[in-house]
């Protein structure tokens, strides 16, 4: 008995590699061009940390001309999750981050690199193992469960490393005969793989994002198939990686440690292996710790928690960008109008030992983004997020044209409003706005420095008698609020007031304060000129008549 004879006794049925080989040839692509996959398990389940890593790949692969996959890896089925694709694909579409090839539905995939889901392929991974079988890089493992246990509880014993290896890897130097008996028999078995390296010596990795690593090599016999016949990850990242034409793998670091057995899996198979860049997990501070983000204790770390809320996607690519490259920011401050495809991405400049996550920069950098939209935009997309979430909003926002003037309110201007960071903020950043709302409601008042009824009174009385005048320009508005405070006995001008306070019991500013808690309930306001255009006539009238009473 031989290798090869093993090999066909084991695989019969298995193809020769090269028929896969010649059916996925290497890519043509240009120069420098980086080929990315995200390559998470089917669990429905997106985690921030994983849209970060595809959000990652996809960059670097769009700004070389490469290309980005999205490969499902079911091969683990006790995880598998019904519908598990459709929430990856669709995250995917949200963010407007579509893979070029890869999955696209539970049962569809686009591009010629296919399968792109791991079950699909066990033929493949199959003629793959028969090749490793042939050239005596494998073998068939007949580890029964009990001697499994067995060995374990003598590594612990003897207080050496667990796992199959060295002395250990008792099957590794069973004869071929003795193998081929066995299978003939019909007793149960694995595949492992054959490995060549030694623990005392060390190899160096240079990863693309961690630097320079030193590791022993890697001298367990890992299985590549499963009893079930399927590849474990290991082997499977071979192959795919392999056959995908993979050039950079962007990963999470807990996978930092499987490199010295990658780099070798790709050496015994005779394959270049590609880049590795691993990422460091997504932190946030917990009261002064720093601990991974987690799906159990956080709702940020599940990427449907963003659609939940109504954070545009834009605005959480833009803020997972800030955190993986710190020039990010400073080069949005300066290409306000560009889209973040122009960014300059660099892998090798993020962060070794984990990237901080924090919701209210989030949010900030989401005014920011929500900022430089138009008031149509706006409102389609708040209306979209409402039609799902919130049936008050929708009905504010059924009067359409009312309601893009309402949001159009210090927005296309230099200097755009900044009040929100989500489409859930925007009920309760316009509600005010609506008269049905508004005068309908019993209204607090939280006024300022003028705060007595007789004086706030005179003022919305004289105000509405004697100088409301819908059709003034801004100045005069302005002038003429100015009037209205020196006819009251306050400071016409701050710089007035300021100069001299003990000779005012208030100024302009706090008359403006008056009207504008009198029209919309609130202090902080975007620019109350604005606001009573918008409101009209006989909006503003009656809102200040309402304070009055
Ligand atoms: N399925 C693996 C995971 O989700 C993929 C790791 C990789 O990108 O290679 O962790």
């Amino acid at each position: 008995m031989n290798y090869k004879e093993l090999a066909d006794m084991i695989f019969p049925n298995a193809k020769e590699i090269s028929y896969y080989e010649e059916k996925y040839p290497r890519r043509n692509l240009p120069e420098g061009a980086v080929v990315t996959r995200f390559a998470p398990s089917p669990t429905g389940f997106v985690h921030i940390g994983g849209l970060y890593q595809a959000l990652v790949a996809r960059t670097v692969a769009k700004k070389t001309g490469g290309v980005f996959f999205l490969r499902v890896e079911d091969t683990d089925q006790k995880r598998e999750v019904e519908n598990g694709i459709t929430g990856i694909v669709n995250s995917l579409k949200d963010f407007d981050m579509a893979p070029d090839e890869g999955m696209i539905s539970e049962t569809e995939e686009i591009g010629e690199y296919g399968p792109y889901k791991q079950s699909l392929r066990k033929e493949i991974y199959q003629a793959y193992a028969k090749y490793m079988l042939e050239q005596g890089k494998a073998y068939p493992c007949f580890e029964t469960a009990e001697e499994g246990a067995e060995r374990i509880a003598k590594q612990e014993a003897a207080k050496v490393r667990t796992g199959y290896y060295g002395v250990w890897a008792k099957y590794r130097n069973l004869s071929l005969d003795e193998a081929a008996e066995k299978i003939k028999a019909g007793v149960p078995y694995i595949i492992r793989f054959k490995s060549p390296g030694r623990e005392d010596r060390k190899i160096q990795h240079k990863d693309v994002i961690k630097g320079k690593v030193d590791f022993p090599e890697n001298d367990q016999d890992i299985v590549i198939i499963k009893a079930d016949g399927l590849p474990t990850y290991h082997f499977a990242h071979l192959v795919d990686d392999h056959l995908m034409g993979t050039t950079h793998v962007i990963r999470s670091d807990e996978w930092l440690s499987s490199v010295p057995l990658h780099l070798q899996l790709f050496q015994e198979a005779g394959f270049k292996a590609p880049k590795y860049a691993h990422i460091a997990p997504i932190m946030k501070n917990d009261e002064g710790n720093k601990r991974k983000l987690s799906k159990r204790k956080d709702p940020e770390a599940a990427v449907s928690y963003y659609e939940e809320i109504g954070v545009p996607s834009l605005s959480v690519k833009e803020y997972l960008l800030n955190i993986a490259n710190s020039t990010f920011e400073n080069w949005r401050r300066q290409n306000k109008d560009k889209s973040i495809d122009e960014f300059d991405f660099q892998l090798n400049k993020m962060s070794v030992s984990g990237a901080l996550f924090d919701m209210t920069k989030l949010f900030d950098v989401s005014k920011i983004v929500i900022s430089s939209y138009s008031a149509d935009e706006v409102y389609n997309e708040s209306l979209k997020w409402a039609e799902k979430h919130d049936k008050e909003l929708v009905e504010m926002l059924s009067d359409k044209d009312y309601s893009l003037k309402v949001l159009g309110i210090e927005r296309g201007n230099a200097k755009p409003r900044k009040d929100i960071a989500k489409w859930s903020d925007v009920k309760e950043n316009i509600i005010y706005m609506y008269d049905d709302k508004f005068l309908n409601s019993k209204q607090e008042y939280p006024y300022q420095v003028i705060s007595d009824k007789e004086s706030i009174n005179k003022i919305l009385e004289l105000y509405i008698e004697k100088y409301y005048d819908e059709n003034d320009d801004k100045q005069t508005w302005f002038d003429k609020i100015k009037d209205l405070a020196g006819e009251m006995g306050y400071a016409r001008e701050v710089k007035e007031f300021k100069a001299n306070p003990d000779a005012y019991k208030a100024h302009v500013g706090d008359v403006s304060t008056v009207l504008r808690v009198a029209l919309t309930g609130r202090t902080n306001t975007p620019d109350m000129y604005e606001i009573m255009q918008v409101l009209g006539k006989t909006s503003v009238e009656n809102r200040l008549r309402k304070a009055m009473s």
